[in-house]
Order: structure tokens, then C-alpha cells, then sequence
């Protein structure tokens, strides 16, 4: 079994040792990693926290000049191995994914895949961070600027795609010239350590890329929000913790990313093309069980076809099947934690209380696992818990509506802004609501948003900052103006 075989390798303490440090003393204090379909434990990785973050963050200092003074072309060079690298494990990346996540495989080869993306792109653009020379309004003076490396920087990541959250974070900092601290989600540090031995195998020189796997995710966090050298701090998680970690850069004036929580709303006026909606919505809703951030969350359907979609619906979520992820035909695998179990469980008994109907699914598979059948709810009211919270599982709360303005200020009336969803033929309609929706990314009659050449990024309290495309690095640089006396 090519799992079995995985897992005594991750055992390696070659692996562990060297990703995690680089070369530091391996520490005797370790930590489980458990599979979430089967509940067997995958591997035992250091358990690290401050004194070992800030070993990192000396080793990132001392690489820093040499990293950043390298050509934009030497290490775009070093970004091309390094994707050359994750395409080359993609298998082996895949099966960590599943292994630790429970994402089915093929999902799982997509998130690799995608995760890789942000290298090749990356390498692109490290080659064409160009300065400005400005036209100057004075006639005794000349101005230029340049894009300088920030420095080094902080990354805490989630555990739902435990490759590419990564990537998109890395492959932009190395490319900008800024070494790279990261902290991985104590559920899926598998991904993050493997990550980093491609790194090594690409070539990245000793402290440019530094994985810290530990379970004190708030000393860790703290470590590095409170060192005055880390000048830049990139997170996706929830808006609970990206608040804190807002608060405590403040300090020291980093720079900060954040990719929060959503709320995504998934519009289908009467106009649209039904069977387009629905495949939208699968591939928005249930992918990795509906753990992701960009999921659709309420489902707004107009009265006149609200009965049509959910017959249409229910026969695909019918045809769903939940599993391990290995397994060839599982398109649905577990949840992550048992807390992620009982939050769905929360969110359904609180809108059927509120009047809601469970048409399929509404409890989970078995008890001791953290399968949870794929589930839709009708007649959901507005005030149930399940419009106003991410629910990070696999429910389709289905609620009426009858007139747009209504269903964009419905739509709206949230403070999150990450993703948004719509489907409509009429294309006033489309530049209306396109406008009108306060969300930083958009779908309009699609439910897959997300690429390495696109900016990926929330307003209001689903974030700051963009990642990917062609601002993704900026995020990494600094603008410096040169001013010169004639
Ligand atoms: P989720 O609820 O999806 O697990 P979190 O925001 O709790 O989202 O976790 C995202 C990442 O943030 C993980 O790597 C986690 O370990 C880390 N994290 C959690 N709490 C803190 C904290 N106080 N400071 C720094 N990082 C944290």
C-alpha cells in the first residue's frame, strides 16, 4: 500500500530533521498525526515552539543578503526546480494530502497540482519586478524606484489544503527574495514538511525556507508576530485568530496579510441555465466536504425555479459518495475534528428549529468517524445560524427569494466579503449584481474562482491583502524612491 509505505518514510527522522530546521537538534518532544478517515496515527513530528522559532529566524537572517542579492533570475530558476520538484513527488505529495487532510485523492492530486502553480507563476514574475523612472516636476531633480525584498517573513496556514495554502504563500516571498518562516496547521504538518525537503532538493540555500510544526500554535504565533525581523506576516485561517495576529503585528509595524473566514452567498436567478447552477454549486459546495473558504454558504434560489433546483440538486447530492479518500469512488471524505462534525450538527438543528426542512443527509454516517452525509436544507429562514456563520461542512441551506435588490442586500448583510456566486443570462442584470456584491472575488455563472493568475483576496472582515497573480508579490516588496539632485 502505497499509504503504509508513505507513512514509514514521514517516520524517517532524515525527513523530519531536516525540514524542520534545518539541521537543528531534533527535540524529543513530538506530536501524532492522525488520519481523519481511519483515526490511525499517519506520523510523530517534533513539536516545536519559540526556542526553535527563533533558531529559524536567525538562520533566515543569515540567509537573507544571500538570498536576496541573488539575480531575480537565479531564483527564478530555483522556483522552476522547485515546481519541477512538486510535479516530479506529485503522487507522493497527493497521498500526504489525503493521508492527513482526508480530501479523496483526486482532489487531492488537484490541490498538488494547483499548489505547484504558484511556483511556475511566480518564477514568471520574479524575472519582471520592475522600479519606475518618473517623469519629474521639478526641473533640478530625477526620481526612480525600486521593489525591494521586505525581508523575512512569517506564514501561518490552514489544514484544508494543506499544500497550496502554502505555495501561494512561499513561492511569492522566495520569488520576491524574502526567506520564509512557516507554520503549518497542527492537523497537516505532513504536506508543509515535504514541501520543504523539495525545497531542499531544488536547491534553496540553508535558512531560506523554514517549516516550525508544533502544537502551541499561539507561542509560536506570538514568536514571530513579536521579532521586530520578521517584517511581513501572511495568514489564512479563521477571523477570530487572524484578529489577534492583526493586534499583535502592530508592535513592530508588520506588514500582514490576512484570508479569512467567508460567508459566500450563491445566487441563481430565474433566468439562469439550471443544470450550469447546479454543477456550479456542487463544485462550489461539497468540494473537500465543504471545507473551504470560498464555499458557498447560503444558497439563494428565486421562488419561480426553487422547486426545479432542488429536485435537480438532490439527485446529484443523492449520487455523492463519502468515504476514505484512497477509496476510487469517494467524491465526499470526512470532516477534519469532531468539533467540525458538531458545528454542522449545530447549524442543522438550529435552522430546522427555525423551520427548515432536512430534504437528504442531516447526520453523520457513523458515530465514531467524522463522516457526515452530504445534506440539503429547504426552506431555510434568514435568521438561522447557517446564513450568518461559515458552516465548514457539507449542508446546502436552500432559502427563497423573489426580487434582486432584496437578494443582494440579503447577500450583503454579513461582514464577511471573501467569495460570492451568481448565475443569470441577462447581461444588465450581470454588470448590476457584479457590482453591487461586496465580496472580493466573484463568480459569475461559474462556482470555481480560483487560479494561480487571478487575485485571491476578501473586503470587510474576510481579510487584506491579495494572493497570486500579478499583485500576489507585492505583497513581499517594498517601494523605495530614489531622488536625485542635479
Ligand atoms: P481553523 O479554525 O480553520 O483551524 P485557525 O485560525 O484556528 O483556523 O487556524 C489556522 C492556523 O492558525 C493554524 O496553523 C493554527 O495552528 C494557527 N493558529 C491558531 N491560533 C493561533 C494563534 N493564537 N496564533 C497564531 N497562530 C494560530
Amino acid at each position: 500500500m502505497i499509504e503504509e509505505e508513505l507513512s514509514k518514510r514521514l517516520n524517517a527522522p532524515e525527513l523530519l530533521d531536516v525540514s524542520a530546521i534545518n539541521h537543528a537538534k531534533r527535540p524529543s518532544k513530538t506530536f501524532n498525526v492522525i488520519n481523519p478517515a481511519t483515526g490511525t496515527i499517519i506520523a510523530a513530528v517534533p513539536d516545536l515552539g519559540r526556542a526553535e522559532t527563533e533558531i529559524a529566524i536567525n538562520k533566515a537572517e543569515q540567509s537573507l543578503d544571500g538570498w536576496r542579492g541573488l539575480t531575480a533570475k537565479a531564483r527564478s530558476e530555483i522556483l522552476m526546480s522547485f515546481h519541477d520538484e512538486i510535479l516530479k513527488n506529485k503522487n507522493d505529495l497527493a497521498t500526504i494530502v489525503t493521508m492527513e487532510m482526508g480530501k479523496p485523492f483526486r482532489e487531492a492530486k488537484g490541490e498538488v497540482l494547483f499548489g505547484a502553480s504558484f511556483f511556475k507563476w511566480f518564477a514568471e514574475e520574479a524575472v519582471r519586478t520592475y522600479g519606475a523612472v518618473i517623469p519629474s516636476p521639478i526641473p533640478d531633480k530625477r526620481f526612480i524606484t525600486l521593489k525591494q525584498a521586505i525581508g523575512i517573513v512569517g506564514a501561518i496556514t490552514p489544514w484544508n489544503f494543506p499544500n497550496a495554502m502554502i505555495t501561494r504563500k512561499i513561492a511569492p516571498a522566495l520569488a520576491a527574495g524574502c526567506p520564509v518562516i512557516v507554520k503549518p496547521a497542527e492537523q497537516t504538518p505532513l504536506s508543509a514538511l515535504a514541501l520543504a525537503e523539495c525545497g531542499r532538493l531544488a536547491g534553496l540555500p540553508d535558512g531560506v525556507l523554514s517549516v516550525i510544526p508544533g502544537l502551541d500554535a499561539q507561542e509560536i504565533g506570538a514568536t514571530l508576530c513579536d521579532d521586530d525581523r520578521i517584517r511581513k506576516l501572511s495568514f489564512t485561517g479563521s477571523t477570530e485568530v487572524g484578529r489577534i495576529l492583526y493586534r499583535q503585528s502592530a508592535n513592530s509595524i508588520k506588514k500582514i496579510s490576512l484570508e479569512l473566514g467567508g460567508n459566500a452567498p450563491f445566487i441563481v436567478f430565474d433566468d439562469a441555465d439550471l443544470d450550469d447552477a447546479i454543477s456550479g454549486l456542487m463544485a462550489s459546495k461539497y468540494r473537500a466536504s465543504g471545507q473551504t473558504c470560498i464555499c458557498a454558504n447560503r444558497i439563494y434560489v428565486h421562488d419561480k425555479i426553487y422547486d426545479q433546483f432542488t429536485d435537480k440538486l438532490l439527485n446529484k447530492v443523492k449520487a455523492l459518495k463519502t468515504g476514505d479518500g484512497f477509496d476510487k469512488e469517494v467524491t465526499q471524505g470526512p470532516l477534519i475534528d469532531e468539533a467540525a462534525v458538531e458545528k454542522v450538527e449545530h447549524h442543522i438543528k438550529d435552522a430546522v428549529k427555525r423551520g427548515a426542512k432536512i430534504t437528504t443527509g442531516g447526520v453523520r454516517l457513523d458515530k465514531d468517524k467524522l463522516f457526515f452525509e452530504p445534506t440539503i436544507l429547504t426552506h431555510v429562514t434568514n435568521d438561522a445560524v447557517v446564513t450568518k456563520e461559515e458552516t465548514f461542512g457539507p449542508i446546502a441551506p436552500l432559502i427563497r427569494f423573489n426580487d434582486e435588490e432584496d437578494v443582494v442586500a440579503m447577500a450583503n448583510d454579513t461582514p464577511f466579503g471573501l467569495a460570492a456566486y451568481f448565475y443569470s443570462n441577462d447581461v444588465k442584470r450581470i454588470w448590476r449584481v457584479f457590482e453591487a456584491l461586496e465580496a472580493g472575488m466573484v463568480g459569475i455563472n461559474t462556482g470555481f474562482i480560483s487560479s494561480e493568475a487571478t487575485p485571491f483576496g476578501g473586503i470587510k472582515q474576510s481579510g487584506l491583502g491579495r494572493e497570486g497573480s500579478l499583485y500576489g508579490m507585492d505583497e513581499f516588496l517594498e517601494i523605495k524612491t530614489g531622488c536625485f539632485g542635479l
